[in-house]
């Protein structure tokens, strides 16, 4: 599926997700309740939801487009990377 295509096919879902309580998260893909995720609305239909889990750790910026709203997330902590180096001994000269 293209992101096109998997867009719409969230919408569809998160409009009767929506009227249960419950929404996927587009970033985790959990199963989150409604009053627990920031929701982003365009003409009366759900477009995106974020949990407060993913919306906690991540820096969301919503950016009207012609095509629609882009969402650009980042993480508020880089990812903690551990470089595992070997110790350059210099020898004797
Ligand atoms: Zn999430």
């Amino acid at each position: 599926m293209t992101p096109e295509q998997l867009q719409r096919a969230w919408v569809l879902q998160a409009q009767a997700d929506a009227e249960r309580g419950v929404l996927e998260c587009r970033m985790c893909r959990g199963r989150v309740l409604l009053e627990e995720t920031t929701t982003l609305w365009r003409n009366g239909l759900l477009v995106f939801a974020l949990c407060d889990r993913c919306a906690g750790s991540h820096d969301v910026v919503f950016s009207p487009t012609p095509a629609g709203v882009e969402v650009r997330a980042r993480r508020r902590r880089p990812v903690e990377l551990v470089a595992k180096e070997v110790p350059h001994v210099h020898g004797p000269r």
